[in-house]
């Protein structure tokens, strides 16, 4: 599949050569290339979106179930390759392969969720002070929307916003990250196979600087829908040259709460999933753990030992692998870094702090666990993206909510607790857009997801995933007595 990819954007309905194709992309895992794409260049960009403009009044204008007859053939596509998008996604981002087909599925479960969705647009009718007038509420679509995507989920956040814009009756160029392309330009060909019209889906790729920048500055563009970093997301929201609606999912420093009512090996299951699933690249990882004293050290072991039994490998070679290779050298640095900090300010190292033996090639680096962390280290304060986790001790509910509110972020928290009283006094008080208790799946596509204070702006998933590229139109109607009546 990577071969019919290489090199290609996908403007107008067709898998283009780009004019440069320059820029190499590697495999995590082994440092080799395993393909490149193109630089793409300004007249490439107008392309796409002249492409796109033109095809968003037919678009929007098909009844809804017809586009939701797109989206389900697209999911059904994906779902029946889902192997062969797997081993790309692995080759480009090197998570293990069995983890990649299941990003790859709930990418179809997505399109899925949205063609359903397409079909339950409603409006409003809203009284007024006068019973001769009427007000009704229709949604419409934004027109044409900038997607630009990280690297952490290369199918997932792509498929979100597509999913959401094209049920809304929105076109889209997405952007998505220099080091994962292969598996946005996959979804691509799979528009094509699931004969979603020309020009409604367009994908452009090259450095976000240079490709991401030019769209967010572009006046065709309607809404930006970003995720990825919240320094990148402050720099789109400032450097917007024109009024556009914009969704931000941003960056997050996610805590957990373990108090003195909760099941210990539920606790110790979940920190160990989400601290070190896809290698903790996860906006909704947990990066900080808080343990009611009387459970700290039976929590540790039992944390230590968890984490120690986990499976690193070449995720390609090992499909079955816990973790795979980091995505690049980037987060890999930065969690050497947290650690060095946390160890010199006294953090005690209790699993993992080092590579893998065998993997001297590759991002690899084994989960790692380090207690008695204080706010005075990196770890307990900014966003890692690699597969480490800090963990403190606390003595009264309020301690820990003030600790674990103690951030910029307002992403994701997670509580573990028997207790009715505790689970609500926590609950409402962790100043999060999402809060999981007793499990640590906090984003599911059902519900609405997103973030406050520094973790964005705006939701995806759920019902409001799809209403956030529409706009509200108003339309107040007098009326009268019919003659005659
Ligand atoms: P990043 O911000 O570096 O890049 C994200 C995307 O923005 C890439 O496609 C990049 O090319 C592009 N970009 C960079 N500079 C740009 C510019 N000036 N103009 C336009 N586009 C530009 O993030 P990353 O390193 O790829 O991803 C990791 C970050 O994403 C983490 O902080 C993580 O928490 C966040 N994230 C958030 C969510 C969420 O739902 N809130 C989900 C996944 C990842």
């Amino acid at each position: 599949m990577l071969d019919d990819l290489d090199g290609r954007l996908l403007i107008d309905g067709q898998l283009c050569p780009a004019e440069a194709p320059d820029i190499p992309v590697c495999d995590p895992a082994t440092g080799e290339q395993i393909g490149v794409i193109g630089h793409a260049t300004s007249q490439e960009i107008e392309a796409a979106l002249a492409s796109a403009r033109r095809a968003f009044r037919p678009w929007a204008a098909l009844a809804p179930k017809a586009r939701a007859e797109h989206l389900h053939r697209l999911g059904n596509v994906i779902a029946a390759d889902a192997d062969a998008m797997a081993r790309v996604m692995t080759q480009e981002q090197g998570k293990p392969v069995n983890e990649a087909r299941g990003e790859i599925m709930k990418l179809a479960e997505t399109c899925h969720f949205y063609a359903e969705e397409a079909t339950r647009v409603h409006g409003e009718t809203i009284p007024n002070d006068t019973t001769d007038f009427d007000s009704t509420v229709i949604r419409e679509p934004i027109g044409v929307v900038a997607a630009i995507t990280p690297w952490n989920y290369p199918a997932e956040l792509v498929g979100w916003k597509l999913c959401g814009a094209l049920a809304a009756g929105c076109t889209i160029v997405i952007k998505p990250a220099e080091i994962t392309p292969f598996t946005a330009l996959a979804i691509g060909r799979k528009c094509i196979e699931a004969g979603i019209p020309q020009g409604v889906v367009n994908i452009v790729t090259g450095p976000g600087s240079v490709v991401g920048q030019a769209l967010v500055e572009h006046t065709g563009i309607d809404k930006i829908a970003f995720t990825g970093s919240s320094k990148v997301g402050l720099h789109i929201q400032r450097s917007a040259t024109s009024v556009k609606r914009m969704t931000l999912e941003l960056g997050g420093n996610c805590p957990m709460i373990v108090t003195k009512s909760a099941d210990l090996a539920a606790a110790v299951q979940g920190a160990a999933r989400r601290s070190f699933r896809n290698c903790g690249q996860i906006c909704i990882a947990v990066n900080r753990i808080y343990v009611a004293r009387t459970l700290y050290e039976d929590f540790l072991t039992a944390l230590g030992a968890t984490a120690d039994g986990l499976t690193v490998a070449n995720g390609l070679e090992n499909p079955k692998a816990d973790l795979g290779a980091m995505a690049s050298a980037e987060p890999l640095n930065k969690t050497k870094e947290h650690l060095a900090d946390a160890l010199e300010h006294g953090a005690r190292l209790l699993a993992g702090g080092h590579a893998p033996e065998g993997f001297e090639k590759g991002y690899f680096f084994r989960p790692t666990v380090v207690a008695d962390c204080t706010h005075e280290m990196q770890i307990m304060t900014e966003e890692t993206f690699g597969p480490i986790v800090g963990v403190a001790p606390f003595d009264t509910l309020d301690e820990a909510i003030a600790k674990a509110n103690d951030t910029t972020y307002g992403l994701a928290s997670y509580v573990f607790a028997k207790d009715a009283d505790e689970i609500r006094y926590l609950s409402r008080a962790l100043d999060y857009g999402n809060v999981a208790v007793n499990n640590v799946d906090a984003g599911i596509i059902n519900a609405p997801y997103g973030g406050r204070k520094q973790s964005g702006v705006g939701y995806e998933h759920g019902r409001e995933g799809m209403l956030e590229y529409m706009n509200f139109k108003h339309i107040r109607t007098r009326f009268e007595v019919p003659e005659g009546a």
